[in-house]
């Protein structure tokens, strides 16, 4: 019964710097074949007492797949398996044609949405995130990953839209 959050963004956007934050070393699964170093991809975490699964999208890989099939996929997965999905993108790239290609797939699922625009690392940055709003996911939420910045107030969106 605990919530389920999913981390959906094209590569390098920081779902991964994000989802170590959230999960701190409560990792859950770690992976490992030989030879092969695995993404952790699902770990446990915990903001202000509540329990919450973190998935992140971006670790799962479909071997033999183009750049776009990939990223479909683990918006696939995020739509089923996710209460909550997080859209992530950057501030330093703005809106790509990738991050649009995804937020149509995400528009169309009836499970909350919640806008992440990272790398927002000073407060001079945050007003280039109204660009966001084209993505038609509604408001955008500036976090900075390696800052630790608009954490707490992304999960509190997330709570509330759970
Ligand atoms: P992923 O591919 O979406 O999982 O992205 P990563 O989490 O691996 O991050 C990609 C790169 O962006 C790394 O070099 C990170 O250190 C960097 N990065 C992540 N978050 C931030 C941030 O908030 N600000 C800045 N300036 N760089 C960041
Ligand atoms: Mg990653």
């Amino acid at each position: 019964s605990n919530l389920t959050i999913a981390i959906v963004g094209r590569p390098n956007v920081g779902k991964s710097t994000i989802f170590n934050r959230v999960v701190g070393d409560r990792i859950s699964i770690v992976q490992d074949e030989p030879g092969v170093t695995r993404d952790r991809i699902y770990a446990q975490g915990e903001w202000l007492g509540k329990q919450l699964n973190v998935i992140d999208t971006g670790g799962i890989e479909f071997n033999d797949q183009d750049f776009m099939t990939q990223i479909r996929l683990q918006a696939e997965i995020a739509m089923e398996e996710a209460d909550v999905i997080i859209m992530m993108t950057n501030v330093r790239d703005g809106v790509t044609k990738t991050d649009s290609q995804i937020a149509s797939m995400l528009r169309k699922t009836d499970k909350p949405v919640v806008l992440a625009v990272n790398k927002v690392d000073n407060p001079e940055q945050r007003a280039e995130i109204y660009d966001f709003y084209s993505l038609g996911l509604g408001d955008p939420f500036p976090i900075s990953g390696s800052h630790g910045l608009g954490i707490g107030d992304i999960l509190e969106e997330v709570f509330k839209l759970a």
